[in-house]
């Protein structure tokens, strides 16, 4: 398929005018067939098609966040490389933390080689003791002149084995209170110090790690917040975290259900009661689909709000539905996993790789970029307006608050 076979019809909006004119560009200079992903990824971002609403420069236009699911139908037209599974981490939360935070000179050195997947990003904030309560975390960075020093350990790091960089959350003053006292770097992965130990999954892969640190050094220069204020920025990690799990928008009928619709269609099912349950999983998959439009129409400049949590509690039960649905189908079939229990670090995360595989797999949804209990308490607080959950420890300095 060329380039002219993708363009859309002529449309009035100068901004959608310009998108279009350089995805025309982008096609006639890189076909997407024979170009290698990284060379295609890299001239995506060039041309400001990366991420449409991020500045001049930085792999934006400095647009409407709106126009990116555009340019991304007609690049998904032509089966062009895509970011996301190459980098999940870095693409969904890794970038919108650098441009919102960082310095020119950050975001000029991370953002591009990020989006072609030639660095891939990890996000280390939980720990053994810190998980839905996050600010709560041990891991210290203690100055040393133009350094931090850091020591600690942090738990279900997705990808830090193939990770050059790391976003990282340490404590740097134990005596505030506990979301004040913590700063946020960009951590080195490669840099003497840290270890990165594979935790295997029910699946059979590690994805995720353990990850130690001793005695690691980071450039003040990499640090991504002011001192004492990484809970703000860790914010938009984990705001981008939640749409970047639950808020991805795929074609009507695309995606996951899309899969469950190709196991009915394989295993030749006209069983009423069957295609009733598919019927409901459908509906469900598109009321997903179109929350997920409107929340993204409604976000301005990228940083989504709280109502990012319905998209990632709504998918987590969705994605655990739809699985076991289709492993229903399979019957006898669905208890076999056709790659076996292969116990090895993989080189993508969160992506869909066979209906047993998924299985398994969507069971993590509800636990993995906060659990589905936390996204209740922030759509009941922040978007419902209830009262709060009981916080104890909010007012008291991080080092009297009980740990376990
Ligand atoms: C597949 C996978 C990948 C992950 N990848 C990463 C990663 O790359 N980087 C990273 O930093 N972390 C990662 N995580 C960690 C994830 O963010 C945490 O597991 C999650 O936030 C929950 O923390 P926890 O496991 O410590 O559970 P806990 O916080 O101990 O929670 C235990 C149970 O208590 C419930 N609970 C806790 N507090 C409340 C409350 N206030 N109200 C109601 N219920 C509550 C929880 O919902 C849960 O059911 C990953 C997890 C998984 C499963």
């Amino acid at each position: 398929m060329s380039a002219l076979d993708t363009a859309p019809a002529t449309t009035s909006d100068p901004a959608e005018k310009q998108v279009d004119d350089r995805v025309d560009q982008l096609l006639a200079e890189h076909d997407p067939k024979t170009t290698p992903a990284v060379e295609f990824l890299g001239a995506q971002y060039d041309l400001g098609l990366a991420w449409v609403h991020f500045p001049d420069g930085f792999g934006g236009l400095g647009l409407t966040p709106k126009l990116q699911r555009h340019i991304n139908e007609r690049l998904a037209q032509v089966s062009a490389p895509t970011p996301y599974g190459r980098n999940p981490i870095g693409y969904g939360m890794g970038a919108p933390t650098i441009v919102t935070h960082g310095s020119d000179e950050q975001r000029r050195r991370y953002l591009r080689p990020l989006f072609t997947g030639e660095e891939v990003w990890c996000q280390l904030f939980s720990e053994p003791g810190a998980g839905s309560d996050v600010a709560s975390l041990s891991t210290r960075a203690v100055r040393d002149g133009d350094e931090w020093i850091v020591n600690g350990q942090k738990v279900w790091t997705t990808l830090a084995h193939l990770s050059r960089w790391g976003m990282l959350i340490a404590r740097t003053d134990p005596e505030a209170v506990k979301h004040k006292g913590m700063t946020y770097f960009v951590v080195d992965m490669h840099a003497p110090g840290v270890e990165v130990k594979p935790l295997f999954q029910i699946t059979g892969e590690a994805e995720f790690n353990e990850v130690f640190f001793t005695d690691v050094r980071i450039p003040d220069s990499e640090r991504l917040s002011d001192i004492g204020e990484g809970w703000r920025t860790s914010l938009t990690t984990l705001m981008n975290e939640r749409v970047s799990i639950g808020g991805q928008i795929q074609p009507r009928g695309g995606g996951f259900i899309g899969e469950a619709v190709k196991v009915w269609k394989q295993k030749g099912c006209t069983d009423p009661a069957r295609r009733d349950e598919l019927m409901k999983l459908w509906i469900r998959a598109e009321v997903l689909r179109l929350t997920n439009i409107r929340a993204q129409q409604l976000r301005s400049v990228g940083t989504p709000g709280p109502a990012g949590s319905i998209g990632k509690a709504a998918a987590a039960d969705f994605n655990t539905d739809v699985s076991e649905f289709c492993v229903d189908l399979l019957g006898a079939e669905g208890m076999l996993k056709p790659d076996g229990y292969p116990m090895d670090r993989p080189k993508h995360a969160m992506l869909w790789a066979g209906p047993q595989q998924a299985f398994l797999r969507m069971r993590a949804n509800s636990i993995e970029g906060g659990t589905t209990e936390i996204m209740k308490n922030i759509l009941g607080e922040r978007v419902l307006g209830l009262p709060g959950d009981v916080r104890t420890d909010k007012e008291l300095p991080w080092t009297k608050v009980p740990r376990s």
